[in-house]
């Protein structure tokens, strides 16, 4: 395998880390997927430096020849210094990640947010291939989103340019957001969150109503266990108020798509996450249906990513490809 050229993609998420080995231009070689080692803050970067070794060493390629390690997470980010700032999905205050990895592995590495980098996938190997203004969108565990404006992916100062899950979408703030702030988004939509806005309109719409729920029934009256997939699935199955608040959180989606289509005036999102992968039609028809309410701009073709599970992971590589080769 001497003489071709190789890169590593990392996709840090809160559960999982998926890397890969890649060559040239793109082509996985192999991934390797564990949970993250939440046990100390260093033991992050020691996992990923450990996976990157097993990789390299299973298709005999020199660690040291590698073109770069490309990091992926979720921020808020240090892009600079190569540091996650207070993670909501990790236990630490910061975590080191790209100093740690070039000084054991002697090969450049960087950060970047991992739906900057899935919109640069997106954009590099899937279905925004040729696209100038393209916005992508996760809803997933938490909400974010990346985007590429006339060609160039939006950044920021610190590389948090695009931080959609925290939108305002509800003036009256009626629920938290993990980031400490109200009225976020993420607070109402995301698959962590989802939970909280059901108990919220549970409780609004009064007990008489909620206990002939089937979904009250099937947890036994227990509302702390509740998951955003409980909702869902009961939305399949006809039952009345989980179909309602389904269709509610899909105004709220359409809100929070219009609000990336009046800042970004993109021709195409496309969207991914576990909660829309696993409930695709349930996601995007009620922000299909209501984005033009909101939206001021022309509404762009809204739909599922074409990387599924992986844009994460693909995202890393392309840029890898943009910031380290
Ligand atoms: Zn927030």
């Amino acid at each position: 395998m001497s003489g071709k050229k190789y890169l590593v993609g990392v996709d840090l998420g809160g559960t999982w880390v998926r890397v890969v080995l890649s060559d040239f231009p793109g082509h996985f070689v192999e991934k390797a997927n564990e949970k993250v080692d939440k046990t100390r803050s260093e033991a992050v970067s020691a996992q990923l430096i450990r996976l990157v070794r097993f990789l390299c060493k299973k298709h005999g390629v020199d660690v040291r020849a590698l073109r770069g390690v490309s990091i992926a997470s979720a921020g808020p980010l240090d892009m600079e210094r190569g540091i996650l700032v207070n993670p909501p999905n990790l236990p630490f205050d910061s975590v080191m990640l790209t100093e740690p990895v070039k000084e054991a592995l002697g090969v450049p590495a960087c950060l970047v947010n991992d739906c900057a980098a899935a919109a640069l996938g997106e954009t590099t190997f899937g279905a925004a291939r040729g696209i100038e203004n393209f916005v992508y969108i996760t809803i997933s565990t938490g909400i974010g989103g990346g985007a590429i404006v006339n060609g160039t992916l939006l950044l920021g100062k610190d590389g948090n340019g695009h931080e959609v899950g925290h939108f305002v979408i509800d003036y009256q703030g009626r629920l938290t957001c993990g980031c400490g702030r109200r009225g976020h988004w993420e607070a109402y939509c995301s698959g962590r969150n989802m939970p909280n806005y059901v108990r919220m309109r549970f409780e609004e719409i009064g007990p008489k109503t909620v206990r002939t729920s089937a979904l009250y029934k099937q947890l036994g009256g227990d509302l702390s266990q509740l998951c955003a997939a409980d909702l869902f699935n009961a939305a399949r199955r006809r039952d009345k108020l989980p179909l309602m608040l389904v269709a509610e959180i899909g105004v709220l989606n359409a809100i929070g798509f219009a609000n990336a289509t009046n800042a970004y005036d993109p021709s195409l999102i496309t969207v991914g996450g576990t909660v829309t992968l696993k409930n695709v039609k349930a996601v995007l028809a009620p922000i299909r249906k209501h984005v033009s309410d909101y939206a001021i701009n022309r509404v762009p073709e809204i739909k599922v990513t074409s990387l599924g599970e992986n844009v994460g992971v693909y995202g890393a590589v392309a840029a890898a490809l943009k910031y380290l080769s």
